[in-house]
């Protein structure tokens, strides 16, 4: 009977699955669990806890199989892994020289893609067995924390970064935490959204997309089950604004969900983290018990007679899992492939319900939008970019870290902020793995989303990579490309092999001392075009992009 009344849509969305999924969405925490006690997931603990939740132990091995931070074989040790970032950021800052000393140490290492650390490289990142995950750097002689920008009266976003202690609700309320949820109750849903659609906030993961016209659309859609999802998923190679936002000010990632869910109805909120971000998802946990115990998140959030709460999800190492979709499926217990589109999660998102999903920076710059209202928002940046920007600067640049400016600041600007190019500037990687390459002559660019699409460029997740004339370019495609093949899902044809064949023309690139014939410069084209046309979903889209623009701009390959 149930099969009769499935649509074509929710066919569509869960491959036929039901919508009944019962205790499936325990899965990946499950797996966590089973991972941290011995160092892996043994035949015995999968089945056990797939019987346990439901869930058909083929599938079960699916998924588990699917995760960097899952191991399903048997490493012949109960030591913890040492995960050591091999990305460009990484490389140039001696990653590989940290990774000799630390497996000359006796450390188990494992290489890993992006760790969200840029702005500290070398990056590492402790999978603990049978003890807490960590990363060195957060514990190193109790490192004290400093925003480059700290202080500085232009900050929106950042604001209360470095600032308030990020373990205190007090502390929070003490620095203007929660004078916005006060005010969105009053206001009302209907206002909040017209606010947040009349400040042109757009979305901050990459995509751009309006947020006001997002909510909008999951405030009218019927029936009581519908989600808000705050995605701290960032996994683009030289993204690290959601763990710095998370680690320092996660009250503001909560406050603002809770604003969200209030105004387009929703009762249930996910903030799906990734699993290499132990002190982020410490603090969000710390923030969301004391939340409920202020009865700020409940049954009855802040006296409004409105229910609104919060469940965190870790990730387990899936670049993929950033998209939205894939993200839903994470949570859901399936392995984490992105799904067609449309639908769009505004009507069959998490679970098939309706979903608001926003990235922690996005959510965080509806609280001033809130009290201060659209006009004072829009006094920053450009008519099409209003608003301010995070920027996560790193590479050859005198002063990585986290930087807010309004949209509209020149990328010489952004520079200068954070110190200048060390060296002779070569090339700026904009948007990271998935962006594009631009050259010295891009300095006088307005970082705006309407003058980066003009150039050919990205803004995408606020990634700015300076590189200069030492950098060997021939390897940092060689990585970007291996990046992508490694985590592509492998979903579609075009996307699974065009990453491959990529990465093998760049390879073979680099071991001819960079010569490139026309034949094989056609067929990194070819192939780009079929992925753009034929992937399902934004990594296949962009895969091609950055090796394109490094070709473009005569970074790698003398054409013969
Ligand atoms: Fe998976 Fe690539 Fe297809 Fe995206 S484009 S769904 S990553 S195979």
């Amino acid at each position: 009977a149930e099969a009769a009344t499935v649509t074509e849509t929710e066919r569509l969305v869960r491959g036929g699955r039901s919508r009944r999924q019962g205790l499936r969405h325990q899965l990946l925490p499950v797996l966590h669990s089973l991972q941290h006690e011995i160092g892996w997931i043994s035949p015995g603990g999968l089945n056990g806890a797939a019987q346990r939740l439901g869930v058909p132990p083929a599938d079960a091995y699916g998924v588990a199989t699917f995760y960097e931070l899952l191991r399903t074989t048997d490493p012949g040790h109960r030591d913890d892994v040492v995960h050591v970032c091999v990305d460009p950021v990484c490389a140039l800052a001696g990653g590989s020289e940290l990774r000799v000393s630390l497996e000359a140490a006796g450390a188990r290492v494992h290489a890993s893609p992006c760790l969200g650390q840029c702005e500290r490289a070398p990056a590492q990142f402790i999978q603990g067995v049978g003890r807490p995950d960590r990363v060195p750097a957060d514990d190193a002689g109790g490192e004290v924390f400093r925003l480059p920008q700290a202080g500085s009266p232009t900050l929106r976003v950042l604001r209360r970064v470095g600032v308030v202690d990020p373990t205190s609700l007090d502390s929070y309320r003490g620095h203007g935490g929660y004078a916005a949820l006060a005010a969105a109750i009053e206001m009302g849903p209907d206002a909040v959204i017209a606010a947040v659609a009349d400040s042109g906030l757009s979305g901050r993961g990459g995509a751009a997309f309006p947020t006001g016209v997002k909510w909008r659309a999951v405030a009218d859609e019927p029936g009581p089950d519908k989600h808000v999802v705050a995605n701290c998923d960032e996994s683009e190679p030289g993204t690290f604004k959601d763990r710095i936002v998370c680690e320092h000010d996660p009250f503001s990632v909560i406050e603002s969900m809770t604003i969200a869910g209030l105004a387009v109805g929703a009762p249930h909120g996910w903030i799906y983290i990734r699993g290499e971000y132990p002190k982020a998802t410490a603090n969000l946990e710390s923030a969301i018990a004391q939340a409920r115990a202020a009865g700020l998140l409940g049954d009855d959030v802040a006296g409004s007679g409105q229910r609104f709460d919060i469940e965190l999800r870790r990730g387990a190492g899936a670049y993929i899992c950033g998209e939205e979709t894939a993200l839903f499926n994470s949570i859901e217990g399936f392995r984490g492939e992105p799904r067609n589109k449309p639908p769009f999660p505004t009507t069959h998102g998490l679970f098939s319900q309706p979903t608001a999903i926003n990235n922690p920076e996005t959510l965080i710059n509806v609280l001033d939008i809130v009290t201060d209202g659209p006009a004072a928002y829009r006094s920053l940046g450009t008519e099409r970019s209003p608003g301010t920007r995070l920027f996560c600067l790193s590479g050859r640049v005198a002063v990585p870290g986290l930087y807010e400016v309004p949209f509209g600041t020149t990328l010489g600007e952004l520079l200068d902020l954070a110190g200048g190019p060390v060296g002779s500037l070569a090339a700026v990687l904009l948007g990271g793995a998935a962006g594009v390459f631009v050259g010295p002559d891009a300095l006088d660019m307005p970082l705006t989303l309407e003058d980066a699409r003009e150039a050919g460029a990205t803004l995408g997740s606020g990634v700015v990579t300076v590189f200069d004339d030492t950098v060997d370019f021939e390897s940092v495609v060689v990585r970007i490309a291996e990046f992508f093949r490694d985590e592509s899902c492998g979903q579609c044809v075009p996307c699974r092999v065009g990453t491959q064949r990529q990465h093998e023309v760049l390879v073979e690139l680099q071991s001819s001392g960079g010569s490139l014939s026309s034949q094989r410069a056609e067929l990194i084209d070819d192939m780009a075009v079929a992925m753009v046309d034929a992937s399902i979903c934004g990594l296949g889209h962009t895969a091609a992009s950055a090796v394109r623009s490094a070709l473009a701009l005569g970074l790698i390959g003398n054409s013969s």
